[in-house]
């Protein structure tokens, strides 16, 4: 089945999302880390989507679109896909719907994953990144451990240029007035499922593992 997974910044999506790939066999599509990819290429482009990132606006839905289609039309991921980060505004929604339709798909579940501001801000200011396993940490809430890969133990830990709390206002502002919206669309679709993000990661994942289940059965 495909999932969407929504909530601003910080709410946990990433989190969750992999341990929905995990537990279900599903491949995570994650548009912030595409767009960093192309930014650490550091072309011309990158250097462009750079910029916007670190405004805390959002990139061109035409940028996004294509790097989205190759997943969506890869035969190996079909009917398989988390979307992580996607769609950000009602264009790439509907643009989303009509992607599914052409290579014969829907979306099954959009998670709506709820966190108030103030928790938001402290869980960005506090992500950090293993070097080498690219595993998710936070400082005050989920303290980095020596990860399962050996090479870890050599590791840094990174924290992503946008995460400072200038940009995060930016990026609340930008998914409270374009990403918002599209929890209506999809509650008139009838596939939303609201969840605290304010519980213990694995309380969280939990409760998403039951909502699957009784989806797939
Ligand atoms: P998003 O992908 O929505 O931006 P992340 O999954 O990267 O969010 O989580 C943001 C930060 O908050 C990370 O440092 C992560 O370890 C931490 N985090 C995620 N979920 C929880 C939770 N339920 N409780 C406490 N901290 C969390
Ligand atoms: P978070 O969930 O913590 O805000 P992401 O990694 O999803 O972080 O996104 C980081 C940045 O990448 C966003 O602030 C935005 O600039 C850009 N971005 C990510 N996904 C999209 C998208 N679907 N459309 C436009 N811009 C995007």
């Amino acid at each position: 089945m495909n999932i969407v997974i929504f909530g601003p910044p910080g709410a946990g999506k990433g989190t969750q999302s992999l341990r929905l790939v995990k537990e279900f066999n599903l491949s995570q599509l994650s548009t912030g880390d595409l767009l960093r990819d192309e930014v650490n290429k550091k072309t011309n482009f990158g250097n462009q989507i750079e910029e916007i990132m670190k405004t805390g606006g959002l990139v061109s839905d035409d940028i996004i679109n294509n790097l989205i289609e190759k997943k969506i039309s890869d035969p190996q991921f079909k009917n398989k896909i988390i979307f992580d980060g996607f769609p950000r505004n009602l264009d790439q929604a509907k643009k989303l719907d009509i992607l599914l339709e052409k290579y014969d798909q829907k979306m099954s579940l959009a998670i709506n994953l709820k966190v108030d501001n103030e928790i938001l801000t402290k869980r960005i200011t506090g992500r950090v990144i293993c070097s080498v396993c690219n595993k998710t940490f936070n400082i005050f809430f989920n303290p980095p451990k020596s990860c399962e890969i050996k090479e870890c133990s050599k590791r840094k830990l990174n924290q992503r240029s946008d995460d400072n709390e200038e940009t995060i206002v930016k990026r609340l502002k930008t998914y409270d007035e374009k990403t918002f919206p599209v929890l209506d669309y999809y509650l008139k679709k009838g596939i939303i499922k609201n969840v605290d993000g304010m519980q213990e990661i694995s309380a969280i994942s939990d409760q998403l593992f039951t909502v699957i289940r009784a989806l797939r059965s």
